[in-house]
């Protein structure tokens, strides 16, 4: 039983109930881990995945899924892997299936292209999994919950009007475009303390967010492009409704305007956001500062497997944080935040950090899994 801070524990031999602060119970008990499926399996995002399921306390990998192109064959054969780590033969091994809903997994994890996402995550939820999607398709339904859960783990009280509204046995939960989660993780404190008016920002975004191969080398080498189609109108919309409110069955987004520019440029991984802030309420950079640095959320709280121990970290450099120097801070799961100061034209500028597969895709939906897991909703 899952308690705020740790695990009431029965042990089944002496019917003697213990409490743990240990965040792993199946290492007292020898649980068995979740089956998990990984829908796009052999993209950026799905390898990313594959990664960091390897090994997870809580999760097993039990199906991997793709396109016709690839299932039937074994996912050593058709992956392109570019992970900085060993495939395990065990999945090299494993035969790639379509995304045919209804096997032996609880969790649908979803990596794929957006242009077959929607119709293919609504028949796995209406099949009684719990999808958690990385991509757009359903991202701004407003009984679709859009998390972040350092944020807003509150937004998961609309997934039983979800179900009822659509019939399904199963549910859809999503997290954020990449550059939105950086962008809505430093923002999320700030709006609750100062209030946001207004915020411009401008990325500049790693190859890596446009899939493998993505960008040509002709096109992107010694060069910045700059238009990412639909990126802008995600970011926009995407992070008004994770720092929005529920109300009844619902999702209402917050009401400050929001302009945003961006960019492809020559960078592996990592996504780069320059960012200005209009506050009601004033703060000097010091307090901006302070407030992102200390901030922790729930996951944190639960000492949730993927959490990082600080979601936001500040520097002081004045030329940090940099891509190639700090993405990987907490395995890729922090934000990174510097040249915090003040703004001529809005009130507070600063610039922001983070790994766009990791917390902005593949980590962040694990963390959506693990926190459903605690809130016993898998
Ligand atoms: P990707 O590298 O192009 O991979 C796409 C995946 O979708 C592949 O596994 C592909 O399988 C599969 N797929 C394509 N057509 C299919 C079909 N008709 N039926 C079943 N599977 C099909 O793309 P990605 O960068 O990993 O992005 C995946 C999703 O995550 C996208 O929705 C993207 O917007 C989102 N996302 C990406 C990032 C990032 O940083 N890359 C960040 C956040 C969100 P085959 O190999 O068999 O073709």
């Amino acid at each position: 039983m899952m308690m705020d801070d740790g695990w009431w524990i029965c042990d089944p031999r002496s019917a003697i109930w213990f409490l743990t602060f240990d965040s792993r119970p199946e290492k007292f008990l020898g649980m068995s881990k979740i089956p998990v499926a990984i829908l796009g399996a052999t993209g950026a995002v799905g390898q990313q995945f594959v990664a960091l399921l390897a090994d997870h306390p809580w999760f097993e990998i039990a199906a991997l899924m793709a396109s016709e192109r690839s299932a039937g064959r074994s996912y050593g054969e058709v992956v392109t892997w570019k992970q900085p780590v060993t495939l395990a033969r065990r999945i090299a091994a494993m035969t790639v299936r379509p995304c045919q809903p209804g096997g032996d997994f609880a969790v649908a994890f979803c990596g794929l292209d957006a242009a077959v996402a929607g119709e293919i995550e609504e028949a796995f939820a209406a099949a009684g999994h719990a999808v958690v999607s990385n991509s757009r398709n359903h991202r701004l339904e407003p009984d679709v919950p859009l998390v972040i859960p350092e944020l807003n783990p509150d937004h998961l009280r609309v997934i039983p009007g979800q179900k009822k509204n659509r019939r399904w046995k199963g549910f859809i939960v999503t997290n954020s475009n990449c550059s939105t989660m950086f962008l809505a993780m430093a923002l999320g404190p700030i709006h609750r303390r100062f209030g946001l008016e207004k915020v411009f920002v401008t990325t500049m975004q790693a190859i890596s967010g446009a899939g493998y191969p993505g960008v040509p080398s002709w096109d992107i080498l010694g060069n910045v492009i700059p238009f990412i189609a639909g990126e802008e109108e995600k970011i926009e919309a995407e992070t008004r409704k994770i720092l929005g409110s529920v109300e009844k069955t619902v999702i209402v987004p917050a009401a400050f305007a929001i302009s945003a520019q961006t960019n492809r440029v020559a960078v592996e991984n990592g996504h780069t956001e320059c960012v200005s802030i209009g506050l009601r309420n004033r703060a000097t950079p010091d307090q901006i500062h302070r407030l992102l640095g200390g901030f922790k959320g729930v996951p944190q709280k639960l000492k949730l497997p993927s959490a990082p121990l600080h979601p936001v970290i500040v520097r002081c450099e004045r030329d940090r944080p940099q891509p190639r120097m700090d993405v990987m801070a907490e395995k890729g799961m922090s934000t990174l935040v510097g040249r915090i100061r003040p703004c001529p034209i809005l009130d507070i500028r600063m610039v922001l950090l983070g790994h766009n597969t990791i917390r902005g895709a593949a980590g962040a939906a694990i963390l959506n899994a693990e926190l459903l897991k605690a809130r016993q909703l898998l």
